[in-house]
C-alpha cells in the first residue's frame, strides 16, 4: 500500500529546563496494518517526546491528518480552530489547486470527519472499529445524559464517550458510554441495540448513508441540532 506519512522535524522547547529537543512530528499519518502508526497513535508514542536535557516527558498536541488507508477513513485532528477552518474551507471550497485531490476522495467514497481532540480521534476509530454509526452515537449520549441526569440533577456531565470492553472470559464486546462529572467516569451506561436501532430510525435513517454523509463535524452540538430539529417539526405550534 502506498503511504505518504508525513513528518515534520521540530524544535521543542521543554516546559521543565526551557531546553530545545528534536521532535519528529507526524503531520499526516497514513496507517496500515503492517506499518505499526495506528498503535503509536493509540499508545500517544508519536505525541510523546523524552527531553533530551532533562529526560522528562512532554505531551505535544499539534494537528495532524490520520488516514486508516485500507477503510478509506480518514479523521482531521485539529487542535486549534485555525486549522479546523483550513480542513472546512478545503474540503468545503478548495482552489483549483486543491481540487483533484478532493474529487479524488469522493471518487474513492472516502469518509471524512474532524475533530478537536486525540481522545475524540480515538473514540472515532473505536466506534468504526464495532461497526457503528458514529452518528447514532452522538445522538444516542443525549439520550444516556438525559437519563442521567433524571436520577442526579444536582450533576454537570463535562464528557461522554463511547467505549468498547470485552470482560475476561467472554467473546463479545460490550458497548458502552461512559459519563464524565468533573472529568470523573461517575457512570456508564451499555449501548441497548433496540435503542440504537431506534435512534438510527428516528434521527438518522433520513441522512445519507454514513460514507456518503458530507458531515465532517459530528459531535454533541451536530446531535443536539439534529434532536432539536426533529423537536421542532414534531412540535409546530410552538414555534
Ligand atoms: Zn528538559
Amino acid at each position: 500500500m502506498e503511504t505518504h506519512t508525513m513528518i515534520e522535524k521540530v524544535k521543542i522547547k521543554c516546559p521543565k529546563c526551557g531546553e530545545e529537543s528534536d521532535f519528529d512530528m507526524y503531520k499526516r499519518i497514513d496507517a496500515t496494518p503492517e506499518n505499526g502508526l495506528r498503535n503509536r497513535l493509540l499508545d500517544n508514542s508519536l505525541f510523546t517526546l523524552y527531553c533530551s536535557h532533562c529526560s522528562c516527558k512532554i505531551n505535544v498536541e499539534h494537528s495532524f491528518l490520520y488516514n486508516q488507508l485500507e477503510d478509506n477513513y480518514i479523521v482531521h485532528c485539529c487542535v486549534n480552530d485555525k486549522d479546523a477552518q483550513d480542513v472546512i474551507n478545503l474540503l468545503t471550497k478548495p482552489t483549483e489547486e486543491q481540487k483533484p485531490v478532493v474529487n479524488s476522495l469522493a471518487k474513492n467514497n472516502t469518509m471524512i470527519r474532524l475533530v478537536r481532540n486525540r481522545q475524540m480521534l480515538i473514540e472515532k476509530l473505536c466506534i468504526y472499529d464495532m461497526g457503528m454509526d458514529d452518528r447514532v452515537i452522538e445522538v444516542y449520549k443525549h439520550i444516556v445524559a438525559g437519563s442521567y441526569l433524571r436520577d442526579h440533577p444536582e450533576d454537570k456531565i463535562t464528557k461522554m464517550l463511547f467505549d468498547a470492553v470485552k470482560p475476561k472470559g467472554e467473546e463479545e464486546y460490550h458497548k458502552i458510554i461512559r459519563i464524565f462529572v468533573d472529568d470523573k467516569n461517575v457512570a456508564q451506561s451499555e449501548i441497548v441495540p433496540e435503542t440504537y436501532k431506534k435512534v438510527f430510525e428516528d434521527y438518522v435513517s433520513g441522512m445519507p448513508v454514513m460514507r456518503a454523509d458530507k458531515n465532517l463535524i459530528v459531535n454533541s452540538a451536530w446531535a443536539k441540532s439534529i434532536i432539536d430539529l426533529k423537536n421542532a417539526a414534531a412540535n409546530p405550534a410552538d414555534a
